[in-house]
């Protein structure tokens, strides 16, 4: 008999592990500790993947397969993804087991064991759910001294004939973004996102969560994610229905308690196999061909798709596992404990903590220029500020988490993925929020006990990096800026700098 097994990041009935299943086969899904806990997921997290795997290895019943379902609170489990496989190949007398390749470098390496360890034939099947393979994606990058994600995309774009006509791009360009970036007006009303109710598999996971992630970080209600195939398809479409149009306009806006804005919120559905990028991108394509969403919306949500998505995965795995241990700009402060309980006097920062802890999600521009701006000037250590964005997202996955972590917010990869990091001050978050309207700081003001942190721990942040960052060509103004400062100036900003880390850090007070 034949092992096949689907991890929780495998729900695809397509999943090339499962391609030539047959009923005499034994599927085997486990919920294991080792893998909710190895960081403390989100509680929500958790939910959502443990119910989805339930509603999918039931699908697979239906269809008469043989699934053999291992729940996190059977007494049997032994917590690790090896281990019941080992324990159901005993059992079963197993003769081959096929599995897809896992997407974690930590967890693919372990499976590359699994063969010696077990003493049975293990066929590891390549992921054919990514528009680009690895081994294209090295192709590409070989002999590259930068990987510019822009090229990447349009060499995307051809392959797959998206948004393309004979003579190139749709519209003559290849990129929109110079117009997707709005200020949202006072008066935007957004749509809510999509809703569905707690069934009893649901309800189920939701009590075993309760009882044993109680100290995992988030809340679990209000739970209204989709669970299976059938509900991901529902709430894609309800995001090109109601959202698309004006998905580019406000793609780099943040406003208060507006958690969803315009967003697709379907990565976590992406990255667990519930959708397929391809058809995502054809019904937003489709919208744009059949009037219901502009050129600028459609290309912007294509390119994070179809450019940034693989792009993060190609760099993953050509980098990995060097890449785990970057730290170019040598960042070594503990992340603050606000980023647990969102206590903190930055209203930004407060808002984004507080809903990612409500939601375990929050968009890209919060995450970026915010939260992960916050990680970067504060020269937060990059092990922490990775296992925090690790465990708070329901889409992150070390995939997608680490290139985004430690090569787009911190620089700690020197310049793999950008060529300069993404640092800004108070004016940007003033300029694309209305959160600075309801902070304790000012955003207007550069110094003192009302300056905004982002202001001063901007230039401490040049600053302190001089020596890594002077000679980047993309950064020249600023170090003239820095270099036309009084030492009354620098000398204030220091003192800002030192008294706020003092405050955030109470057991640093002497
Ligand atoms: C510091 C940081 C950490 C991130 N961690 C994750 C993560 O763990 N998992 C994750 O899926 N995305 C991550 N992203 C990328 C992006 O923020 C999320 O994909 C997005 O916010 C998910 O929400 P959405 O589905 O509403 O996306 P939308 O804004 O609607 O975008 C559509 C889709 O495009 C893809 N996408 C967009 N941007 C990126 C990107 N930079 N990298 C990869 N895919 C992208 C996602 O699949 C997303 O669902 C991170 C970004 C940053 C800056
Ligand atoms: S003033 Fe500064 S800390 Fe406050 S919300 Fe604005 S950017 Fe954030």
């Amino acid at each position: 008999m034949k092992l096949r097994l689907v991890l929780g990041d495998q729900l695809s009935h397509t999943i090339s592990s499962l391609r030539d299943a047959t009923k005499e086969d034994m599927i085997l899904m486990c919920e294991v500790r080792q893998e909710a806990t190895y960081v403390k997921h989100h509680k929500k997290k958790i939910v959502f993947l443990f119910s989805a795997m339930r509603h999918f290895a039931a699908s697979l019943s239906t269809k008469g397969f043989n699934v053999h379902y291992v729940k996190y609170d059977d007494p049997a489990n032994t917590g690790s993804i090896r281990g019941e496989v080992g324990r159901l190949a005993d059992q079963r007398g197993i003769s081959e087991i096929i599995v897809t390749a896992a997407n974690e470098y930590r967890v693919l390496e372990d499976m590359k064991q699994w063969a010696n360890a077990l003493t049975l034939p293990v066929a590891i099947r390549p992921d054919d759910r990514f528009l680009c393979s690895t081994e294209e994606f090295a192709a590409w990058a070989e002999g590259r001294k930068q990987f510019r994600m822009e090229y990447f995309y349009r060499e995307m774009r051809k392959k797959h004939a998206i948004l393309m006509t004979d003579d190139g791009p749709i519209g003559g360009q290849w990129n929109y973004d110079e117009s997707n970036r709005k200020s949202p007006p006072k008066d935007l009303t957004v749509p809510d996102t999509f809703h569905i109710d707690i069934d009893d598999i649901t309800q189920d996971v939701i009590d075993l969560v309760s009882q044993h992630f109680s100290d995992h970080f988030g809340d679990i209600a209000p739970f209204h994610f989709a669970v299976t195939r059938d509900a991901a398809l529902q709430a894609l479409d309800l995001f090109v229905y109601a959202r698309l149009r004006l998905f580019g306009d406000y793609q780099d806006a943040m406003v208060q308690n507006e958690p969803w804005m315009f967003h697709s919120h379907i990565g976590l559905y992406l990255n667990c196999g519930l959708l397929a990028p391809l058809e995502c991108i054809a019904r937003a394509e489709a919208a744009y061909h059949d009037g219901s969403a502009p050129l600028n919306a459609v290309e912007g949500f294509i390119r994070q798709i179809l450019g940034w998505r693989e792009y993060v995965r190609g760099i993953y795995w050509i980098k990995m596992p060097d890449y785990k241990a970057m730290n170019f700009l040598e960042a070594k402060r503990a992340l603050p404990e606000f980023y647990w309980t969102a206590d903190t006097k930055m209203n930004c920062m407060r808002q984004c903590i507080t809903e990612t802890k409500q939601n375990a999600y929050a968009h890209h521009i919060q995450r970026l220029m915010v939260l992960g701006n916050f990680a970067l000037i504060a020269g937060l250590d990059p092990d922490q500020v990775n296992d925090w964005y690790l465990l708070v997202y329901a889409d992150a996955y070390e995939w997608v988490e680490l290139p985004n972590v430690s090569g787009m917010i911190l620089f700690a990869d020197g310049g793999i993925m950008g060529s300069k990091p993404y640092a800004a001050s108070g004016t940007y978050i003033n300029k694309m929020s209305n959160y600075c309207g309801s902070c304790s700081y000012k955003h207007t003001v550069k110094n003192g006990p009302k300056a905004c942190p982002f202001n001063y721990l901007y230039w401490d942040f040049i600053d302190r990096n001089a020596d890594k960052l002077r000679g980047n060509p993309r950064m020249g103004f600023m170090y003239q800026s820095l270099d036309r400062m009084t030492d009354e100036k620098r000398h204030e900003i220091q003192v800002d700098t030192d008294r706020f880390f003092k405050e955030i850090a109470p057991h640093e007070k002497s």
